[in-house]
């Protein structure tokens, strides 16, 4: 079984995959010198060529079209547990449903609310 268990929230263009016993508070200066500390280096390594790789305990990586929310799903094995987890960082647009029929804008036309009326 596969179901969204949330939404990572970016603003740094970026997510970090870690233990969260290892979240961390440090500052970053694109125009200063290293600071050494653990967000620096993870935004020095999501600006790289290889725009990810590991730091201290986890794993960093930008994400493919900068900020915003990006759905998280998580494949459920037989026995319950969580087998593996995906970030998708170019999610398909949601689209709106219809609040009569519950289709969505592609496929209502309208007419479904003028069913409603005739009806009564
Ligand atoms: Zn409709």
């Amino acid at each position: 079984m596969e179901k969204i268990i949330g939404y990572c929230g970016v603003d740094s263009g970026q997510i970090l995959l870690i233990d969260p016993c290892y979240v961390w508070d440090d500052r970053f200066d694109p125009d200063g010198s290293p600071s050494g500390g653990d967000y620096d280096t993870a935004c020095r390594i999501t600006l790289s060529d290889a725009q990810a790789g590991e730091v201290a305990g986890g794993v960093v990586t930008s994400t493919a079209y900068g900020d915003g929310a990006y759905p998280v799903t998580a494949e459920y094995g037989s026995d319950g547990r969580i087998l593996r987890v995906t970030i998708d960082f170019d999610p398909e647009p949601e689209e709106e449903t219809c609040w009569f029929c519950g289709e969505t804008a592609r496929w209502c036309d309208g007419d479904c609310q003028d069913e409603d009326e005739d009806e009564e």
